[in-house]
C-alpha cells in the first residue's frame, strides 16, 4: 500500500534497524511474496478480486502473519487489487477478471512486530503490446530506484531516478499524490518516498534505513482521482496504470532487497493465463 503525499518533505523520523531487525523484516516480507506468489497462481480469466483476497488472507494466517490493510485507516481487505485503469488501492470486488485485464495486486503483512509490503502488477494473457512495455518500463524503473537506495545517497536520488526514466526516457505519467514510504514497525514510516524529485534533496540515506519503493505509473497522463468509495484510485485519462513494489533495506554499496519477486515470476511462468513481465533491459 502506498502512502498519500503530505506537503511535508523532509523526513521527521527515521527510524534504522539492526540487523536482526533487517532479518524479521525478511521474514515478514518471505509472506508477502509467498502470498502474491500464491496469487499469481490463481489468476485467469472468470476468477474474482474477492476470490484472490480469500486465498491470499488464509495464506497469510496459516504463516502466523497479520494481514497489514485489513483495517488500516477501515481498508477492507487484505490486498489492494487494482486493474487497468486503477492505479493502486483497489477494494476486492466480484467483477470476474478478463483475459485482456493488468492487475496489479498488492499485499502487506505484520509478522513478529515487522512489516512487510511489496506489489506486483499481472498481465493476462491478451494484454497487448503498448501496456505490456507499460509494465516492463515500470518493473525496471523500480530497480532504478533500488539502485539509488545506498548509503550516502539521499530520497531525492531514488525519486529522480525514477521519474527520470518514466517521463522523460518513456514520457508516461508519474503519478504524484502517492508516494512509497518507510517501514518497520509500522505500515508507513518517514521518510516519503516520492517517484519524482531532484537528485541529491531530500533526507539522508544511512544504512538500516528500510523503504518501500513502489513506482505507479501510466500509460497516459500523470493526473488521478479517487473513487467516492474513499479508496480506489483511477487514472484522470482512464487508461492503464502498473506499479511494483519492493521492500529494500538501505545499506553501504548496495541496498538489500528484502521482498522477493522471484516466487511470483516461477508462478507466472507456470500459468497459462499469464503471461511473463520482466524489467525492460
Ligand atoms: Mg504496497
Ligand atoms: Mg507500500
Amino acid at each position: 500500500m502506498s502512502g498519500l503525499f503530505s506537503s511535508s518533505t523532509e523526513g521527521k523520523h527515521l527510524f534504522y534497524k539492526t540487523d536482526a531487525e533487517i532479518e524479521l523484516m525478511r521474514e515478514a516480507n518471505l509472506v508477502v511474496s509467498k502470498t502474491l506468489a500464491l496469487v499469481a497462481g490463481m489468476l485467469k480469466p472468470g476468477v474474482t478480486g474477492v476470490q484472490i483476497d480469500k486465498a491470499a488472507e488464509e495464506f497469510i494466517r496459516d504463516h502466523h502473519g497479520r494481514p497489514a490493510f485489513k483495517g488500516y485507516h477501515g481498508f477492507p481487505a487484505s490486498l489492494c487489487v487494482s486493474y487497468n485503469d486503477i492505479v493502486v488501492h483497489g477494494i476486492p470486488g466480484n467483477r470476474e477478471f478478463r483475459e485482456e485485464d493488468v492487475v496489479s495486486v498488492d499485499c502487506g503483512v505484520e509478522l513478529n512486530g515487522f512489516f512487510g509490503d511489496a506489489a506486483f502488477t499481472f498481465a493476462m494473457a491478451n494484454v497487448e503490446e503498448p501496456v505490456m512495455e507499460l509494465l516492463r518500463v515500470t518493473y525496471a524503473s523500480l530497480y532504478k530506484g533500488i539502485e539509488q537506495a545506498v548509503a550516502g545517497k539521499r530520497i531525492g536520488d531514488i525519486s529522480f531516478a525514477i521519474q527520470h526514466y518514466c517521463e522523460r526516457e518513456h514520457s508516461y505519467g508519474v503519478v504524484r499524490e502517492l508516494v512509497g514510504h518507510g517501514i518497520g514497525r509500522s505500515l508507513h514510516e518517514d521518510p516519503e518516498v516520492p517517484n519524482y524529485g531532484k537528485r541529491g534533496k531530500g533526507p539522508l540515506l544511512q544504512d538500516g534505513l528500510v523503504l518501500a519503493i513502489e513506482p505507479m505509473i501510466n500509460l497516459g497522463v500523470k493526473e488521478v482521482y479517487q473513487n467516492n468509495d474513499g479508496w480506489t484510485i483511477h487514472t484522470r485519462d482512464r487508461k492503464p496504470s502498473a506499479h511494483y513494489e519492493h521492500s529494500v533495506a538501505v545499506r553501504k554499496g548496495k541496498a538489500d532487497v528484502l521482498s522477493n519477486h522471484q516466487f511470483i515470476l516461477d508462478e507466472i511462468k507456470n500459468n497459462p493465463s499469464l503471461k511473463e513481465v520482466s524489467p525492460k533491459s
